[in-house]
């Protein structure tokens, strides 16, 4: 990572401690790790997000593909759910990373965080993993590289195995890494750009040792076999601690949104197609938390699960899933686009190959260029999940082959719906938007200031008696409670005017009001815009119409 990118990076961190955004979860206490609370400007911050996002998917969702109207409705789900869900959903059986333990003191490590990789050139392209094992036994190893903790830092990684084997441009899409070996036993190959050849990219697959030659870094203690480690959070419900009484904290909101599909098709008179939302906490053992909020370990979603007609019962004038999941792709890369998120840090990539779920006909990450890395990291899934879900729960809960089917008066048809899932993370959206606002100008009094989008920003307008005195607070004070009754404001007289206005740039206030000696000669005040830093005079009379007109976008 360039210095500079980790440098601005920490001064973020640092002006979100400063000015309340983003603090250390039990700070006091030393911390705890993947955990974070939002101090009284990010919960602003957060909160007008997340009601952006209901208000534009939900109370007034986008017009569907050819002037398609659809209907979307929420809920709010328990956090803790019968722990058949997760077994249905297949959390239970497949939500994990493989793990080693120290035997002696009985510390808990990513499996991949201890291995060498041993890279190898081979001469012919391996048509199956078998073959691939072969053609190593015969080559003797082209590199050695100590990757001790790659995984924490997967550009570092790449960077590594590219310059072992002299690979100019390191870049990850060069080097798709991704676990071939079943069970997790530790290898890796690298996959090449071009997804249908496999190990094609020079020809040269690495192999991970296993970690019996490593020890432990605590206590050099001997460490085991690698052995999967499930992501939820286990708990019990009711007074026995017994394996009867196990319950997870969900790892996802979506889950809730199915379980609850027939009550609400039910209840709500909802037709197909249709969706339905939910914001709200999820929890994931994460066994590596980090950079800042991004990667934690209690988070909040915002999810949609949107229900269609299958292709296969689709008449011309319908929609079909494939459209559905364009439109849904590219209306929530629009929406970031329209709250300040610049196209040049967005990239959709859609997932291709092995990447996607076995039952995801189609998937794309929309990615975000965060000052913490060279390379743009996932800030919401778009995924076409087929019927998968609705037909695991129907048959789990039914004991049904047809899942949750409905029949469709319209088509006259029984089918499963099919559904398309934007899945986005209000921490990292909060987190993406703190790194795009902040702004450094070296010719302003004080060089920093955060550029938030008028709809985010958690304080709207501040009100200044440039003294406080000569009857200044006395005409500032009516304006500041008129404002108010719209927008969130502040008050302050005290400090310097220079001092007011650097604390609300920091706060992302996008208008400053000064009353100061003319006010009282011709009624009006000054407004001093955050970005442009430029003073010009209004009425007093017209400082809501002001704002209602500025803050309209
Ligand atoms: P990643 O690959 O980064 O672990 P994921 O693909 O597992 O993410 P999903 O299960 O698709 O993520 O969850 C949907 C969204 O929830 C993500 O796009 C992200 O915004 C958010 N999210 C997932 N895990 C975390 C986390 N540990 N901390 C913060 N947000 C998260």
């Amino acid at each position: 990572m360039a210095t500079d990118t980790k440098a601005v990076m920490e001064k973020i961190v640092a002006l979100c401690k400063r000015r309340g955004f983003i603090f250390q979860s039990s700070e006091i206490y030393g911390g705890i790790a993947g955990f974070w609370d939002y101090g009284p400007l990010g919960t602003e911050l957060k909160r007008n997000i997340k009601d952006a996002w209901w208000n534009d998917m939900v109370q007034n969702p986008p017009i569907g593909p050819r002037g398609k109207e659809f209907q979307m409705v929420g809920v709010d789900c328990s956090i803790i759910m019968n722990p058949k869900v997760w077994e249905a959903s297949g959390h239970v059986g497949g939500f994990s990373d493989p793990m080693v333990d120290c035997k002696e003191c009985k510390a808990r490590f990513r499996a991949d965080q201890f291995s060498r990789l041993v890279i190898r050139q081979i001469n012919s392209v391996p048509k199956t993993i078998d073959d691939l094992r072969s053609h190593l036994e015969d080559v003797e190893p082209k590199a050695d590289i100590l990757a001790e903790d790659h995984f924490s830092d997967p550009q570092e990684y790449t960077k590594q195995i590219c310059s072992a084997l002299r690979i100019k441009k390191p870049t990850f899409e060069a080097l798709t890494i991704s676990g071939y070996a079943a069970g997790g036993s530790g290898s890796l190959g690298i996959l090449t750009s071009d997804k249908n050849e496999q190990f094609s990219y020079r020809q040269v697959p690495v192999l991970l040792d296993s970690t019996s030659k490593y020890r432990c870094p605590r206590c050099n203690g001997e460490l085991t076999e690698p052995r999967q480690f499930n992501l939820m959070f286990q708990t019990y419900v009711g007074a026995l601690q017994d394996a009867s009484c196990i319950a997870y904290l969900r790892p996802e909101t979506a889950q809730g949104i199915f379980a609850n599909f027939k009550n609400v098709m039910d209840s709500s008179r909802v037709r197909i197609p249709f969706g339905i939302a939910q914001i709200g906490k999820s929890f994931r053992n994460e066994i590596n938390p980090r950079n800042y909020t991004f990667r934690s370990r209690e988070f909040e979603q915002m999810e949609i699960e949107f229900f269609c007609t299958p292709e296969e019962h689709c008449t011309d004038d319908d929609v079909t899933p494939m459209e559905w999941y364009e439109f849904w792709r590219d209306v929530r890369i629009k929406w970031y686009e329209s709250l300040n998120i610049k196209s040049d840090k967005l990239r959709p990539r859609q997932q291709e190959g092995d990447e996607l779920a076995h039952y995801s006909k189609a998937c794309t990450d929309i990615e975000y260029l965060f000052p913490f890395s060279d390379e743009t990291q996932e800030l919401e899934g778009v995924a076409h999940r087929g019927c998968y879900d609705l037909s695991q729960h129907g048959k789990h809960a039914k004991g049904k082959e047809d899942g949750f089917s409905i029949y469709d008066d319209e088509r006259k048809a029984k089918y499963v719906p099919h559904v398309i899932e934007p899945s986005a993370g209000a921490d990292r959206f909060t987190l993406a938007t703190i790194c795009e606002a902040y702004t450094v100008d070296e010719s302003r009094p004080s060089p920093e200031f955060m550029r938030f989008h008028p709809r985010l920003a958690p304080i709207k307008a501040a009100v200044f008696p440039l003294v406080a005195k000569d009857g200044m607070p006395e005409i500032a004070e009516p304006i500041f409670r008129e404002i108010k009754k719209l927008y969130p404001a502040q008050f302050d007289s005290k400090q310097s005017i220079g001092k007011r206005y650097a604390r609300m740039d920091e706060a992302g206030t996008p208008y400053c009001f000064t009353i100061d000696g003319q006010t009282k000669e011709d009624n009006t005040i000054t407004v001093r815009d955050r970005d442009t830093g430029e003073q010009t005079r209004i009425s007093k009379e017209s400082v809501g119409n002001f704002l209602r007109e500025k803050l309209s976008i």
